[in-house]
């Protein structure tokens, strides 16, 4: 490690003007500037020149230099970089949870949860090198042997959203890299440090060779489609929303070499609360998948669907406990719902609530934005044909629907295109069980919030919330791939003529 320190602490990084491309920090060459905002005071924290097509080109280039001297060092050199990258983060743990606040507009809760995982992700990537694993197959013809190699793919693009931006570019990063591959990042303009600066100094801090991982830092719409189409990468990983998923899927179809896609899009999670719940824990429960990070998750819950018997008493009690939660600087450690990322973000969450107020639906919780913190709203009376129901808010806006049984429950949670996570309550854990399965989501969880906090977990959607999953050996199927060689070892004879068929092994 290189890092310099003052006292036992290291000092803080610098330099997040300038990106990692090929090896080397510098500016991009596009001639516009990002500027990196605070969203909760509007503090200016970097200004960043952006990353051109050249650049893009230069980072991909130099991702195919490295790569090979990368995917020879022995799977425990590359898992110690994953090690000391893990160690990295520990040392710096107040430095990356001040990012996560400042930059991303994290509560310090969410923050804090948010280096939880993306360490346990470091951590788990020391692994990863000693899963890829190659096979003897049989075979049929005398005298052949047939070998089954895993090779990493090359290089990696990765692309991610500004919501957990740290976990989510880290998730995609830190596999691809531990089995082998070069990776180039682009993270979101609203968090271009926390999706892949900060990441690109702990990794550098942690060893890793120069090139292997480069940034480029540009808005989707200028750089993006040529990111995706970039004959270098052989798989994009890529998290955001289900329209930009779709586009990337038809370019990365359409582009000079097919590549593999790892797709993880929106979410409208249901909350299903049935008559025999511990209404208590599903409170609690509730209010924290739901408002945890202002519901800027793709796992938060985005449908509250409560039993008719027990309706008003839940949603009584839900109201309650939301109109004491703290709203406003996400630094106080007991603020729950921090700013909403960006203007324009804020402006559809107020769409959203005047469209649910206009279709009939009864505003039980609300109030007025200040800056760009948005209090909680509870609407009641929402079915699933409003908009507020329909689609995703990513926002801090708690619809609820009744259900008049488990079926129509049931009925209501997978009448939609989306199924990211799920959360069912019941006091009989089997029914639970039963209803969880009957679920069309990748995620349910029987009596617990859907924000999911198993790092370690298999992680991914069904229908438009994606393809694919995440962690372990997910991750080596995704980031690796087959490569069949056989060996002929004795002189065979071919059959050149079909009357003379002589099966299996023929010509022995
Ligand atoms: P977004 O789709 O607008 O942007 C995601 C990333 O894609 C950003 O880096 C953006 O710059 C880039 N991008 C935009 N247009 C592009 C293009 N044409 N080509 C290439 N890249 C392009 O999403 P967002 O607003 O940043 O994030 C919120 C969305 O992400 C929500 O829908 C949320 O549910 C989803 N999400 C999903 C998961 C998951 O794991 N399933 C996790 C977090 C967020």
């Amino acid at each position: 490690m290189n890092s310099e320190t003052k006292g036992n602490s290291p000092l803080p990084y610098t330099g997040f003007h300038l990106q990692p491309i090929n090896g080397q920090w510098r500016p991009g060459k596009a001639t516009k500037v990002l500027r990196d905002t605070n969203p909760y005071n509007g503090e200016v924290l970097a200004e960043i020149q952006q990353a051109s097509r050249d650049d893009m080109e230069e980072a991909h280039s130099g991702a195919t230099r490295a790569y090979p001297g990368w995917a020879a060092l022995l799977p425990g050199e590359r898992a110690g970089v994953m090690r000391r990258a893990a160690q990295v983060m520990e040392g710096r743990r107040e430095e990356i949870v001040s990012w996560l606040i400042k930059e991303a507009g994290s509560t310090r809760i969410k923050a804090n949860l948010e280096w939880e995982a993306v360490h346990a992700v470091m951590l788990e990537a020391t692994t990863l090198p000693y899963l890829v694993e190659g096979r003897i197959l049989p075979s049929d013809v005398p005298g052949k042997e047939s070998r089954m190699y895993r090779k990493p793919v090359g290089v990696v693009g990765v692309i991610s959203p500004w919501n957990w931006p740290m976990q989510l570019s880290a998730r995609s990063i830190a596999p691809a890299l531990a089995v082998g591959n070069a990776v180039v990042v682009k993270p979101a303009s609203d968090t271009p440090v926390t999706g892949g600066l900060l990441l690109a100094k702990i990794f550098e801090e942690a060893g890793l060779p120069p090139g292997v991982l480069s940034v480029t830092v540009g808005a989707g719409s200028e750089i993006g489609d040529a990111f995706v189409t970039h004959p270098v990468s052989r798989v994009i990983s890529f998290t955001g929303s289900t329209p930009v998923g779709r586009s990337i899927a038809r370019l990365a179809a359409e582009g000079p070499l097919l590549k593999r896609l790892e797709l993880e899009l929106g979410g409208n999670g249901p909350f299903v609360v049935l008559e025999d719940a511990d209404l208590d824990r599903a409170t609690e429960a509730a209010v924290f998948g739901k408002f945890l990070h202002q519901g800027q998750t793709c796992m938060s819950i985005n449908r509250f669907i409560i039993d008719d018997s027990i309706y008003d008493s839940f949603l009584e009690r839900f109201a309650e406990r939301v109109r004491e939660l703290k709203f406003g600087n996400p630094e106080e450690s007991d603020t729950m719902i921090g700013p909403i990322i960006n203007q324009s973000q804020l402006n559809g969450l107020r769409q959203r609530i005047q469209e649910a107020v206009s279709s009939g639906a009864k505003q039980v919780v609300g109030g007025e934005a200040q800056g760009l913190v948005l209090p909680p709203h509870v609407f009641a009376g929402v079915t699933n044909q409003m908009s507020v129901a329909r689609t995703e808010s990513f926002g801090p806006i708690a619809p609820f629907l009744r259900a008049s049984n488990e079926q129509e429950a049931l009925n209501i949670a997978n009448d939609t295109d989306l199924g990211l996570a799920a959360a069912v309550f019941t006091s009989d854990v089997e029914r639970g069980l039963r209803f969880a399965l009957e679920l069309e989501t990748g995620m349910a969880h029987v009596n617990d919030q859907p924000v999911n906090d198993l790092p370690y977990s298999p992680f991914g959607g069904e229908k438009n919330s994606g393809i694919g999953r995440f962690n372990g050996s997910w991750a080596v199927s995704a980031f690796t791939t087959d490569r069949w060689v056989s060996v002929q070892h004795k002189p065979r004879q071919y059959v050149f003529n079909a009357n003379v068929w002589a099966g299996p092994g023929a010509g022995g």
